[in-house]
């Protein structure tokens, strides 16, 4: 199965119109959202950010919180006080810059490139590609647990690709540059509710009948 025949078929089988599963307000809560995802699911996530970006919708209103008060939220998530001196550390920067009291929050332009975006705390690659594919649609692939583990099963990276930035780099030498933007979108839902890492749904996957992954449940 090639990645052409993959990305022609699978996006009519998911949700297109949504960008993402992770709950969010503005531009800074999917942010956080994002570092919050991190060795989580979505749906773990979904269920402490309402609350907590109720409290704090904006970096300024997640200074005001503090450091405490926003472990009291997410300490049902792992990695929780990392993944707090993290979003602590954005909120503080991006306030310093500018103000950041909007709850429209928008990320400055400057901060639309990948590169920048690494500069702020807590803000990896794949958070990055995240933020840039999900906001504003750039080319960027998020590699979550759901990408890597697919890209290897269809035999579109090799074993060497054993890091989450080898396989964005391999990905996309061999999709068409037409499905970039929504590799991440469709793999990570099609990862997440069809071809699974255990017992894939192979019986209502619609590339079954092209798919050649060794562990497909329907010969
Ligand atoms: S047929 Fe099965 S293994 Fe192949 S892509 Fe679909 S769910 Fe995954």
């Amino acid at each position: 199965m090639t990645p052409a025949e993959y990305f022609e078929l699978v996006p009519k089988s998911v949700d297109m119109n949504i960008r993402s599963e992770l709950y969010s307000t503005n531009e800074f809560t999917f942010a956080v959202a994002v570092i919050l995802s991190a060795q989580a699911t979505d749906k773990k996530v979904n269920e402490v950010t309402p609350a907590l970006f109720a409290a704090a919708p904006t970096p300024a209103a997640m200074i005001a919180l503090g450091e405490d008060g926003l472990k009291s939220h997410i300490k049902v998530l792992s990695f929780f006080n990392n993944k707090a001196k993290s979003i602590m550390g954005l909120a503080a920067r991006l306030m310093d810059e500018d103000g950041a009291t909007d709850a429209g929050y928008k990320f400055p332009d400057k901060y639309h490139n990948r590169d920048a975006l690494m500069k702020l705390p807590g803000v990896g690659q794949k958070t990055a590609n995240v933020i840039m594919n999900v906001l504003w649609g750039a080319p960027n692939i998020g590699v979550d647990t759901h990408v890597f583990r697919n890209a290897h099963r269809y035999g579109w990276v090799g074993a060497n690709a054993n890091t989450p930035e080898k396989v964005e780099t391999a990905l996309l030498s061999i999709i068409p540059a037409r499905y970039h933007s929504i590799v991440n979108h469709v793999m990570v839902l099609h990862g997440r509710y069809v071809c699974k890492a255990l017992r894939p749904a192979c019986a209502n996957c619609p590339v079954c009948g092209i798919c050649n992954a060794p562990d497909k449940t329907v010969i």
